[in-house]
């Protein structure tokens, strides 16, 4: 008989299943610990690693015990029997006294080091003198899946010379609301991609127009950083004929005003025909003449690098690749408290901690689980110093990037409990996309994407060398919508974070910190990259997508 009582029992029971299902846990989730997690962030965020800077002995160690887990976890050496691949590293600082002369037959005029423009070289040599003729090559673009090419005309009308440009990219306008990404940044509004391009025309050298509006920082940032300040690359090896600028610069807006003036021409006109896709480089008619010197060192270090070889024997010559930068700024200027160890625990001890986490859950999974494509673990350095670990292995890769399926990046964490939301940068950008979506409905959560596009967020982290070389990329990020609290509440701790704690001392472990929400997120992750492991063809990106020319013949 069928009573009041059988239906409210029935319409709980399938309430409560319904629910269930909804926040169910994959059983991926129960390859991962909390606690384990816990104790391994701490440990490598303790201050006897001194802050992991690459090269020293505390960040050395770290990559050592990082090895040392990849080990015990089964995890094979993944660069020809060894965990290590030698980054070798060199700091460039300039000489401030040098002078930047500019003019013709007639007239020359002298701009002075820090006020007027600051320099640096990708050369890397001692004494760089300069004697070219100036260009104006407006943004400095080209760009075929924008239908944009601002290097109009003959090679030999940019080989050795200095071009002069402007930063950021072409705004959008009425008729085409998203060239260039609307209002999110491409890749081309970067000054890195500027002076790529330059070096690839074999330019001698880059002046890149600073004003604010346009980078979006002030001069005191440009001259910090380029002023005089040691900056590191990946060192030339010998016989290494890559193309390199001779001359990295910037100048003031003042400056570029002056030196326009000085060719008879209007900065502001110039400008302006930039914006427009028939715009053709304009030459200055003047000279820019320099003898800039430069203090180098040298400085060796390490990526770390584990493998696992797929099941399938048709598709183990591919690969699925993980990132997480283990170095962190290591022992330097105290805070308020006196505190000088960088300890860098949420950048970049969790992403190590969680890249650990996955390579260990992938070798427990069963046989009839395991992933069809090899898995490589990469652990890089020097990501603070400009992603130079991960740009060295993506020029210098153990395995073949045409045969890589995905690269997963982890940088940060989420120390904040479940979501009901994902995030993944970079997932709208190819076929990657429909694969974390699946995994998402999979769980009954949701896709989070990047909110803020004009932050060129996906250019910044160690995903971004494999993107740029086609390799489709994901950069995991924390959910926002807190399971049981109200919208909007992570943000504060976001806030608080960088304002106060990234890139202090003040990174370090917190015993508040809780790491339900991280396992859920490690099981979305492995999720993923299952998924891309096993698909029958390669992911690749969008045909429109800025990335996807890297790589056109992908399949
Ligand atoms: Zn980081």
């Amino acid at each position: 008989m069928i009573t009041w009582r059988t239906i409210v029992v029935v319409l709980l029971v399938g309430l409560a299943g319904g629910t269930l299902t909804a926040q169910q846990e994959s059983r991926l989730a129960r390859l991962f610990d909390a606690n384990s997690l816990k104790q391994n962030i701490r440990f490598l965020s303790d201050d006897g690693f001194e802050g992991r800077a690459p090269g020293s002995r505390g960040g050395e160690l770290a990559a050592k015990y990082i090895a040392m887990q990849l080990a015990m976890s089964g995890i094979k050496p993944g660069n020809n029997g060894s965990f290590f691949q030698p980054v070798n590293l060199i700091a460039v600082k300039a000489n401030k006294d040098a002078v930047l002369r500019i003019g013709n037959r007639n007239a020359t005029f002298d701009y002075d080091f820090g006020r007027d423009f600051v320099v640096t070289t990708g050369v890397q040599r001692k004494r760089v003198n300069i004697n070219n003729e100036l260009v104006f090559v407006g943004y400095g673009i080209d760009a075929p899946e924008q239908d944009w090419n601002d290097y109009k005309g003959k090679k030999s009308d940019y080989r050795n010379k200095i071009l002069v440009m402007l930063v950021n990219d072409p705004k959008p306008t009425r008729k085409d609301p998203d060239r260039f990404g609307g209002k999110g940044l491409t890749y081309y509004g970067r000054w890195t991609y500027k002076f790529e391009e330059a070096a690839r025309r074999g330019a001698a050298g880059v002046i890149l127009i600073h004003t604010n509006e346009s980078a979006g920082y002030g001069w005191n940032v440009v001259e910090t950083s380029l002023g005089g300040s040691w900056r590191y690359e990946v060192e030339r090896g010998a016989g290494d004929n890559s193309p390199a600028l001779r001359m990295k610069s910037w100048v003031t807006e003042q400056t570029a005003r002056r030196i326009f003036a000085q060719a008879d021409l209007n900065l502001d006109e110039l400008r302006e025909k930039a914006e427009s896709k028939k715009f053709k480089p304009v030459k200055l008619n003047l000279r820019a003449t320099m003898n800039q010197t430069y203090e180098l060192k040298k400085l060796q270090s390490n990526n770390v690098v584990g493998y696992w070889e797929g099941r399938d024997e048709n598709l183990r010559d591919q690969h699925v690749i993980y990132t997480a930068h283990w170095d962190h700024l290591g022992v330097g200027k105290p805070n308020s408290e006196g505190d000088t160890v960088y300890n860098g625990a949420l950048d970049n001890a969790s992403g190590v901690t969680q890249v650990l986490a996955l390579a260990d859950a992938i070798t427990r999974l069963p046989r009839r689980q395991q992933p069809k494509r090899s898995q490589v673990f990469l652990f890089t350095t020097a990501e603070e110093q400009g992603l130079l670990g991960a740009e060295y292995y993506a020029s210098n890769p153990v395995y073949p990037l045409e045969k890589c399926a995905a690269n997963i990046n982890v940088d940060g964490g989420n120390f904040y409990g479940r979501t009901s939301d994902y995030g993944a940068l970079g997932a709208e950008r190819s076929s990657l996309g429909k694969i974390v979506n699946k995994e998402l409905k999979e769980r009954g959560m949701t896709f989070s994407p990047d909110d803020k596009p004009e932050q060129g967020y996906f250019f910044r982290s160690d995903h971004f060398p494999f993107a740029k070389k086609g390799v489709p990329a994901l950069s995991i990020r924390n959910g926002t919508k807190y399971i049981g609290r109200p919208a909007g509440w992570a943000e504060q701790f976001f806030t608080e974070y960088n304002s106060k704690h990234y890139h202090q001392p003040s990174d370090e472990f917190r015993d508040d910190w809780v790491f339900d929400g991280m396992v859920q997120m490690l099981d979305v992750t492995l999720g993923i990259a299952l998924e891309a492991s096993n698909v029958k063809k390669l992911p690749r990106y969008n045909k429109k997508d800025e990335f996807a020319k890297a790589q056109p013949n992908r399949r």
